[in-house]
């Protein structure tokens, strides 16, 4: 029992570096070959769960969407993600999109009279907090959005459009 309960302590330790590793800032390369992380586990506010979808870039260009989109096929709460894209860019930027596309699902943003600006907020301040991430990361996010998608303030898609260096940084205020 005794090894157990040691065995057991270990792992919690273990288990709490890796969360903090996750939350504080790394000082890997925005973009490399990093791959896909896991999709997270999202269930929207009508205790469905969400399925994410890996598309083309082109096709999301298509949607006028940037990296990603939350939307309904029929009763269907879907995520498309940028399959080409977002494995190039870091851990906590692919995490950091793709629970902002949850919270626009979990938060029911699809109702009428939700005005963009409002729910784009909440996607990101919602996204920011469910993964843990401090201003530092936040900035880095910002960061990483600019390497993926120079930003043009005349683009057509406005996540391109968009410098996202205040739009985070208002989550901290
Ligand atoms: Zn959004």
């Amino acid at each position: 029992m005794m090894k157990k309960h040691a065995l057991s302590s270990f792992l919690a330790v273990s288990l709490a570096a890796v969360f903090n590793s996750s939350v504080v800032a790394d000082d890997g390369p925005l973009l490399g070959n990093y791959g896909l992380v896991p999709m997270p586990h999202c269930v929207d506010g009508h205790g469905r769960t969400v399925k994410y979808y890996g598309v083309s870039t082109q096709t999301l260009r298509q949607a006028k969407a940037g990296l990603a989109r939350a939307f309904f096929d029929g009763g269907q709460p879907v995520v498309e993600y940028d399959k080409e894209r977002l494995p190039r860019a870091n851990p906590e930027f692919q995490k950091h999109v793709l629970w902002h596309e949850c919270v626009h699902h979990q938060r029911d943003h699809f109702r009428p009279h939700i005005s963009d600006e409002f729910a784009e907020r909440e996607a990101d301040c919602g996204a920011l907090k469910i993964n843990g991430y401090d201003l530092k990361t936040a900035m880095r996010i910002a960061d990483t959005m600019d390497a993926l998608y120079p930003y043009d303030p005349n683009a057509m898609i406005q996540a391109v459009a968009t410098d996202m260096h205040p739009v985070l940084k208002r989550c901290f205020e």
